[in-house]
């Protein structure tokens, strides 16, 4: 039997994986990005064939890692994990350099990136895994740590552990519920549902908050989508 509960205890960073040229970059957060040579160092990178990205690092035949630090701006994780570069221009506003191949390296809000210079592309079914060997690194941030996926869906997300500032006490959650019939609201980029009952505390929100009396500039905890573009739900 396959129990999807064990899946959940592999640990994974978040990094942003980028490529492209002087005219077209872009880039998508990946958590499935490791070493796996040491001599030469290459590092494998896993994309699905469907991403924009995909298509731009077989025609540019290079790559660079982003290594996000743990406060990460989420409008920067929304931009480059839940939107398509189809779509818009992921690099308009963000902080980058241009590594020794060419590609885009985003810098912000980064502890390190690597550039690689692809070696060899695995298809693996729904996604490519690629292989680049390293051709340049730099640390950007010394003193942060780096962004975890857990770290991202526990803490990010709300769902904090006990000894966290931001942990939320079930049991007055529940009481909190009976006493409101405030709609909830759902994201349309990445899926996240905002509940009045629990609020948002990571963005000082408190339990009880009506959707209409969240702040104009108030955005999706998950990704950065804004107020305006969230959906009602019903009942
Ligand atoms: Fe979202």
């Amino acid at each position: 039997m396959i129990n999807f509960e064990a899946l959940f205890k592999v640990s994974y960073g978040l990094y942003i994986v980028s490529t492209g040229d002087e005219t077209v970059k872009n880039g998508f957060i990946s958590n499935s990005v490791f070493q796996v040579t040491a001599d030469p160092p290459q590092f494998a990178a896993c994309c699905n064939k469907d991403n924009y990205t995909a298509e731009l690092i077989k025609k540019a035949g290079s790559f660079s890692i982003s290594i996000l630090k743990q406060d990460a701006d989420t409008k920067l994780i929304g931009k480059f994990g839940y939107k398509s570069g189809r779509d818009i221009q992921k690099f308009d506003g963000t902080e980058f350099s241009t590594g020794k191949t060419g590609v885009p390296v985003v810098t912000e809000d980064t502890v390190a990136w690597i550039e690689c210079r692809l070696t060899n592309t695995f298809d693996v079914g729904t996604h490519l895994i690629f292989i680049g060997e390293v051709v340049q690194t730099e640390i950007t941030d010394n003193t942060a740590e780096p962004l975890t996926y857990a770290w991202y869906r526990n803490v990010k997300k709300g769902l904090a552990p006990k000894n966290a500032p931001t942990y939320i006490d079930k049991s007055k959650l529940e009481q909190k519920k009976e006493d409101t019939s405030l709609p909830k609201y759902r994201c349309p980029a990445c899926g996240y549902i905002y509940d009045p009952a629990k609020g948002d505390p990571d963005s000082g929100i408190k339990p009880g908050t009506a959707f209409e009396d969240l702040p104009d500039d108030w955005v999706c905890p998950l990704c950065g989508t804004e107020k305006d573009d969230f959906v009602k739900l019903e009942n």
